[in-house]
């Protein structure tokens, strides 16, 4: 793999970084204006944490986490934390992924969420899209699709997703305090994750394809 893990943090950093005015004003109509400001923080800081020679995809997705847990306050920093911590878990040792590997980091990550958070699909949160786009991914892949294909089905599937988080409630976090008239609104982590995503696809295309 040609590129180095440093380089999709870096990658993150910049579209959550252009997105930060775009996150805020989703999360203004629903919560208390900051996810941008806190994703923003979290991998800004991340980004600094990080070097090209961070060859160990586990062990620097473990520090990424900690860095987001430390320098976030809102439910997203330990949220993503937690995530990006238990993604590591699965990949310690490894200079390289497989998308046996990737669906193992994903259920982690989407566990340790869920933990967390204590919620779960439906509760107009970052789950609606990390669950289905998980399942997109692993039903992809189990039909004999590339990592590249099944990432683009796991796009569909998590902008499907924050469609899904406009029609339901808010049951868990800050946007859960409006009840029904959370409705009507994407989720701000359904859609920062559906960022993420992309983004990580994009590099990978880029930056391991060359495409
Ligand atoms: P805060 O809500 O503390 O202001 P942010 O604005 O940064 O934190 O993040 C809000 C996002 O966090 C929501 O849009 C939602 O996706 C996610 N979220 C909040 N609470 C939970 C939870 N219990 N489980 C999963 N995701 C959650
Ligand atoms: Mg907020």
């Amino acid at each position: 793999m040609a590129a180095t893990v440093s380089s999709f943090i870096s990658a993150i950093n910049d579209s959550i970084t252009s997105n930060k005015v775009f996150l805020t004003d989703l999360d203004g109509v629903i919560g208390d204006a900051d996810h941008g400001i806190n994703m923003t923080r979290g991998f800004n800081a991340a980004v600094l944490k990080v070097t090209e020679e961070d060859s160990d995809v586990g062990a620097t997705l473990k520090k990424v986490g900690m860095t987001l847990i430390s320098t976030v306050g809102g439910a997203s920093g330990p949220l993503y934390g937690t995530a990006f911590m238990k993604a590591g878990g699965e990949a310690v040792g490894k200079t390289a992924l497989d998308g046996e590997t990737i669906s193992k980091m994903w259920l982690a990550a989407l566990e340790g969420i869920k933990a967390r958070g204590k919620a779960t699909l439906g509760e107009k949160t970052m789950i609606d899209a990390i669950e289905p786009a998980m399942e997109a991914f692993n039903k992809a892949m189990g039909e004999g699709a590339t990592i590249e294909e099944g990432l683009d089905k796991a796009i569909e599937a998590a902008e499907v997703g924050i469609e899904y988080t406009k029609t339901i409630r808010a049951t868990k976090g800050r946007a859960s305090y409006l009840g029904d008239r959370s409705i009507g609104h994407q989720d701000p982590g359904a859609t920062s994750f559906t960022i993420i995503l992309k983004t990580i696809t994009d590099h990978y295309k880029k930056e391991v394809l060359g495409v």
